[in-house]
This record gives structure tokens, C-alpha cells and sequence, in this order.
């Protein structure tokens, strides 16, 4: 069994292995939602982590939270002993306050820090940071972090990424022998590498080119003096492009760091978030007509682009399915249909595809909605979109409470 709650107490006892339209329609059956609803399947975090040790047993992963910063994602996180790639003085605090050890489990990966940070990074003890160049650590050093010790963030990426770092991120070569440099004069402490490639990456390839960059990169720090131990291949996964980036990984590792002292570590964010959140919606607006001799429905649903799919914006290759809810519903003939979101915006075009006919009134799901979803969503247009309900489902012995 699985159980089903809110934040206000109520609850649903379903039984285990249901599908996602069943569990919606079940939900709406028990009781009347006035909001749209993100359904996170806190249950399903621990199958997940054990699809990444699967093919990556030596990487512990640290979620990267921006992704999806959900207070019970994190805490279940810590439970099943995930980490956390920081950015902020809030992401610090939130991590801090689901009870993660800061300086076993958190490093601070945003390789440009504000004051406000680098006193969070202070106060907080955070063991590891990211940087890019010698002005971060001139700013550091006037700081005065003594304890922090830094992972140098190096420029390498998958040009193909759907959403690629391109240049904003990473030290190029002409500059890693002037960092080392620079780290000895000031004293700062440098522990190893890190990089992120992109984002969904397809040419996974990438991830090895880095780690033969890295391991350049690590001789030159030894030769420099530093104990060099920590090896951060950052995020980029998602559950199609895992085996391949899987296996590239492996060889770099077997290749490079096989007969070095190394912690390996890795910053996944839509890997661990994206599947684990379905939402649903309802249709507020309908409209058919005949184009150019053909019937083409257009659908007005109650989220978007600048709501509950504000991925879309980012990632072209996301592709979504609506699933139309309701008894005996989602069998019927479809027909070339348009479902955009709620704003007066242009772009807000969620997908088109097959769909079947529909009302005003009924209510569509989408799996998969976990990653830069939620995190990204705003009330434009005076629309209520970033205050969706959120139910979590537990497995029913882990419910305490
Ligand atoms: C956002 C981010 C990640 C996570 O990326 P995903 O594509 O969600 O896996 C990892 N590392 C860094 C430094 C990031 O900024």
C-alpha cells in the first residue's frame, strides 16, 4: 500500500503500483481540488538511487537542488544518505534544516559567490567550493575562509547539450597554471576538479573527454604542492541518456583515476527529480475549428510555460504526453489538437499532438514534471500558478505521522 497526503492533513490509501491516471482519478474522486496538483512519489527516491549505483557504484550523487528544491525531496535525500551541490545561502539553510551534514554532504557549487554566500559558507562550515578563476580566489582570500577548501571548475562541454553551459562556466587551459599560481601566493587550499558538461547531454562522449581534461588538471595541482582527492563530475543526466554517459564515465575512471586515491562525485538534478513528480490540470478553454480542411481543436489549460512547464522555455527536447482523466476517457478517437497555457503570452504553447476530445471542466495529467518545473514557476499574468497543491505519496511504513 501507498499513502497519499497534503500538507493540511488529509489523506488516501491506495494500493502500490497503480498508474499515474488512476491515482489522479482516485484523488479526485476523494475529494475536490481548487488548485492545479504536483504529485510527488517520494517512495520512488530510493529506486532511483538505486538505478544510479547500479551503473555508477563508486559516485556518490549530490543533488543538485536548484532543480527541484521540494522540503520532503531533501529529506528523504538525506534519509537514503544523498548529498547536495548548493548554490546559495538558502539552498545551504534548506539542506541544513533537513538535517544533512554539511560538511559530509553538501558542496557549494556555484563557482561565483556574493558576500552574502561566502558568510553562509563561513557560518554553515561548508567543507568544499567551486571556482573558475583567480579573481574568485583574490575574493576568497580576502574573506578569509581558511578552512574551505576549493575544487577547481574546469571548462569543458557537450556543444549538443539541449541546454549548454557554453562559456559562462570553467577555467581554460591557458588559465589553470595561473590559478595554481595564484593558490600557492594566497594559501588557499585546492582539492581537486570539477566540471559540468550541459544539461541533458546527448553527446555523451563529453563526460570522458572532461575526465581526461581532469586528470591534466590533477597532475598539475599535485606538481603544485596540493593534495589533490576530490573529483566532481557534475550533473547532465537524464533517464535516456544514463547507460551511455554511464559507460563513458566508466572508462574515463578506469582510464585516468583508476590507480589514484579519489572520492568521486557527481551533481545530478533532473536524474533524481524529473520522474518522481506528476501534476495534473484542468481545461479552462476550448476551442475547434477546420484549417485548411482539417479539424484542429486548441486546448486552454489552467498551467504553462511560465507555470508548471517553464522547462519547456529551457529544453526544446522535452516532448509532453497529456493524459486525459476521467472513466473510460483516453481510448477515444483523437484528433491533431493544440494545449496551450493560460497567458497571454505567445509562446505559451505546451504541446500539440493526437489527442481525444475533450470538455471544458475535465482534467489533464502529465508524468515526468519534477525537474525545473515547480522551481521556475511564477504567477504571470495574475494566474496562480506558482501555489499548486502538492500531494507527496509515502510508502505506508514510512508514514510516522
Ligand atoms: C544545475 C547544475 C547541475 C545539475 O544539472 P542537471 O542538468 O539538472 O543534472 C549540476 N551542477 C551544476 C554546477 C549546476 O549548475
Amino acid at each position: 500500500m501507498s499513502k497519499i497526503v497534503d500538507q493540511e492533513g488529509w489523506s488516501l490509501e491506495l494500493e502500490a503500483n497503480k498508474s499515474t491516471k488512476e491515482i489522479f482519478e482516485a484523488i479526485l474522486e476523494s475529494r475536490n481540488f481548487e488548485n492545479n496538483i504536483s504529485l510527488y512519489d517520494i517512495a520512488k527516491l530510493g529506486l532511483v538511487l538505486e538505478k544510479w549505483y547500479q551503473l555508477l557504484p563508486s559516485i556518490r550523487p549530490f543533488y543538485a537542488v536548484k532543480c527541484n528544491p521540494d522540503p520532503f525531496v531533501v529529506s528523504r535525500m538525506v534519509s537514503l544518505g544523498i548529498g547536495f551541490d548548493c548554490a546559495s545561502k538558502h539552498e545551504l539553510e534548506l539542506v541544513k534544516s533537513s538535517n544533512a551534514n554539511i560538511e559530509n554532504d553538501v558542496i557549494f557549487a556555484q563557482t561565483i559567490k556574493s558576500n552574502r554566500d561566502l558568510a553562509a559558507i563561513s557560518n554553515l562550515s561548508v567543507k568544499y567550493a567551486t571556482f573558475d578563476c583567480v579573481e574568485e580566489l583574490r575574493k576568497i582570500a580576502n574573506f578569509g575562509l581558511p578552512n574551505l577548501k576549493l575544487v577547481l571548475r574546469i571548462f569543458e562541454i557537450d556543444e549538443k547539450a539541449i541546454l549548454s553551459f557554453r562559456h559562462k562556466f570553467g577555467a581554460i587551459k591557458t588559465d589553470w597554471v595561473n590559478i595554481f599560481e595564484e593558490a600557492v601566493k594566497l594559501g588557499i587550499d585546492i582539492a581537486g576538479v570539477s566540471f559540468n558538461v550541459g544539461s541533458r547531454v546527448k553527446d555523451t562522449n563529453a563526460y570522458f573527454r572532461a575526465i581526461r581534461a581532469a586528470d591534466e588538471v590533477w597532475n598539475l595541482g599535485e606538481q603544485y604542492g596540493f593534495n589533490m582527492h576530490l573529483l566532481d563530475i557534475g550533473g547532465g543526466f537524464t533517464f535516456q541518456n544514463f547507460e551511455n554517459a554511464a559507460e563513458e564515465i566508466n572508462r574515463g575512471i578506469n582510464q585516468y583515476f583508476s590507480e589514484r586515491k579519489v572520492q568521486i562525485i557527481s551533481e545530478p538534478g533532473i536524474f533524481f527529480a524529473e520522474t518522481i513528480v506528476s501534476s495534473c490540470f484542468s481545461i479552462v478553454g476550448k476551442r475547434s475549428r477546420i484549417i485548411n480542411g482539417e479539424n484542429k481543436v486548441d486546448y486552454f489549460l489552467s498551467d504553462g510555460l511560465i507555470g508548471t512547464f517553464s522547462s519547456l522555455r529551457f529544453y526544446s527536447d522535452i516532448i509532453p504526453k497529456p493524459i486525459l482523466l476521467g472513466r473510460n476517457r483516453g481510448e477515444g478517437q483523437k484528433v491533431l489538437s493544440t494545449l496551450y497555457g493560460p497567458t497571454c503570452n505567445g509562446l505559451d504553447k505546451i504541446v500539440e499532438c493526437e489527442f481525444e476530445d475533450a470538455e471544458i471542466g475535465d482534467m489533464v495529467a502529465f508524468e515526468n514534471m519534477g525537474a525545473y518545473n515547480q522551481a521556475l514557476a511564477t504567477d504571470f499574468n495574475g494566474i496562480p500558478m506558482a501555489s499548486n497543491t502538492k500531494l507527496y505519496i509515502f510508502e505506508q511504513d514510512s508514514v510516522t505521522n
